[in-house]
């Protein structure tokens, strides 16, 4: 095995990172030895996940066995409060941060439910994945559906919806993984319910598994002698792999065939150069009706005062109509919030307002945001024959990921920093932190729609088509429409956190 791929020698600097040539070649030692080092200590790896899986089903099991913490239960006494800080005040928020700076370590390196799945896959049937398993549209529909049931049942405060949902999840990957696949982990590639937004998010980080097309072409023509196969878990096509989105960072293709290394690039390089090739119409449904439309909603709605009038009003009509028994009727805690004794139980009227707050919330600012971003791909125009509208509308919704993901990590922080109140810490500079995470969000969306329209556009300059001044007010008019579907985004966390 080569002690450097081709891919960490390049010795021409290296434009997509910006760094110069002796601070780049020093990254992409680095990043190289990363992943080689994650390629070697395999065993330890796994070692590491059996240990984060005997944690986390201890953290999903037990506390719903045990009696619900007192007023003065906190997180050093308190099984529970402690479980309920660990996976909404710190692993889930976190986690989400991890994609953006080291990609989808997490899932190849710590995830439980991956670990599990896999694991499971090895003494399973190994059966040929079925259709409605590929169905591209399962990292939408699964993450509403578990964003909005984990509401139904206030899975951040009680027990008994995280082993229903968190364990539910895991014992379905473990399901998949004993029926399909053989070491594989085609719960994690298809049905997860956050692989879309992880594969989202990761598409910002500054790191990569990154193969040299032309290395591996060499080492197939010079024979396969002393190729080893490499067990890619989550299904990877590794060859034509040019993105970040479905690699779990695993590091076992590192240094395949001499043609893969882990290395370092530009965080806006994926969305702007590769994003645009393959129109992928639910990733443009999750980023924006999923997390800035029903993520939003589902954070807002507790702290809405929209929602208490628009509880009322249905309440006043439906007495008026003498129509009682949807006030009355408290379902099951596994369909709604139902704990009587801690005085937190909802009715029929009280989910059924829930609900319509989320999905018209995920309306309202979904056709809002589309219209932004319509306009932006109106502006930018036909750049060739080929190039539709749907294309450019796509490719341009993806420069909305830094906002779509900085408010879902806005919206689940603000839980951290619930918790930790209890426990008497506040954070210092808060709204300042908040404020500088908006404003930081809002600039990269714009900065990544004029570098995509910049390259959309740069066919039109090459063929002469059109005089500079007017490309560039297209390109100004595309910035503009994402700038303004970004600002909504801004709106909609300014609102929960200084507006109401
Ligand atoms: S492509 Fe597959 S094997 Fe390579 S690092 Fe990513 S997940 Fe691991």
């Amino acid at each position: 095995m080569a002690s450097l791929s081709s891919v960490g020698r390049d010795p021409v600097p290296d434009q997509s990172t910006g760094l110069s040539h002796r601070h780049g070649n020093l990254v992409r030692r680095y990043t190289h030895a990363y992943g080689e080092w994650l390629r070697r200590h395999q065993s330890l790896i796994q070692k590491l996940q059996w240990l984060v899986v005997c944690v986390y089903l201890a953290l999903v099991a037990v506390p719903a066995f045990l009696p619900l913490p007192g007023r003065t239960a906190s997180m050093w006494n308190n099984l529970t409060v402690f479980a309920q800080f660990a996976f909404w005040g710190i692993w889930w928020p976190f986690v989400l941060v991890s994609m953006v700076l080291v990609g989808r370590t997490w899932c190849g390196v710590f995830c439980p439910e991956g670990a599990l799945t896999e694991a499971v896959s090895r003494v399973g049937l190994g059966l040929a994945v079925p259709r409605w398993i590929r169905w591209k549209g399962w990292p939408f529909v699964a993450f509403v559906c578990t964003t909005v049931y984990g509401q139904m049942l206030s899975i951040y405060q009680y027990p008994m919806p995280v082993l229903l949902i968190l364990g539910g999840s895991t014992a379905g990957a473990m399901v998949i993984g004993y029926l399909y696949g053989k070491n594989k982990r085609v719960w994690c590639h298809y049905l997860c319910p956050v692989n879309g937004v992880f594969g989202l998010l990761t598409k910002l980080a500054p790191v990569h598994f990154k193969v040299d097309q032309d290395a591996w072409t060499r080492s197939q023509k010079s024979g396969d002698l002393g190729v080893h196969a490499v067990n890619c878990a989550p299904l990877v096509a590794i060859r034509t792999m040019r993105g970040a989105s479905e690699c779990h960072m695993c590091g076992r293709c590192s240094d395949f065939r001499d043609a893969i290394a882990c290395s370092p690039r530009s965080p806006d390089a994926e969305i702007v150069t590769v994003a645009g090739d393959t129109p992928r119409p639910w990733e443009t449904l999750l980023i924006i009706f999923g997390l800035m439309g029903v993520a939003t909603g589902a954070f807002h709605w507790s702290a809405s005062p929209w929602y208490i009038d628009i509880k009322q009003a249905a309440a006043t009509w439906l007495i008026d109509h003498d129509i009682t028994w949807p006030l009355e009727i408290e379902p099951p805690w596994w369909i709604l919030t139902h704990y009587p004794q801690q005085n937190d139980t909802m009715t029929l009227l009280d989910g059924g307002v829930l609900l319509f707050y989320i999905f018209a919330t995920a309306l309202i600012l979904g056709v809002a945001i589309s219209l932004g971003l319509a306009f932006a791909a109106l502006c930018l125009g036909a750049t060739s024959s080929a190039d539709r509208f749907a294309a450019r509308f796509h490719h341009l919704a993806q420069c909305l990921i830094p906002m779509a993901g900085c408010g879902v990590f806005l919206g689940l922080s603000a839980t951290t920093v619930t918790l930790l109140k209890a426990e008497g810490m506040i954070i210092p500079f808060l709204p300042e932190l908040r404020e500088a995470l908006l404003a930081g969000a809002f600039l990269w969306c714009v900065w990544l729609a004029f570098e995509v329209s910049g390259r959309r556009l740069a066919g039109v300059v090459t063929n002469g088509g059109q005089l500079q001044p007017a490309i560039l007010v297209r390109r100004l008019g595309a910035t503009l429409g994402v700038a303004a579907a970004a600002a909504i985004g801004v709106y909609s966390w300014a609102l929960m956190f200084w507006i109401w």
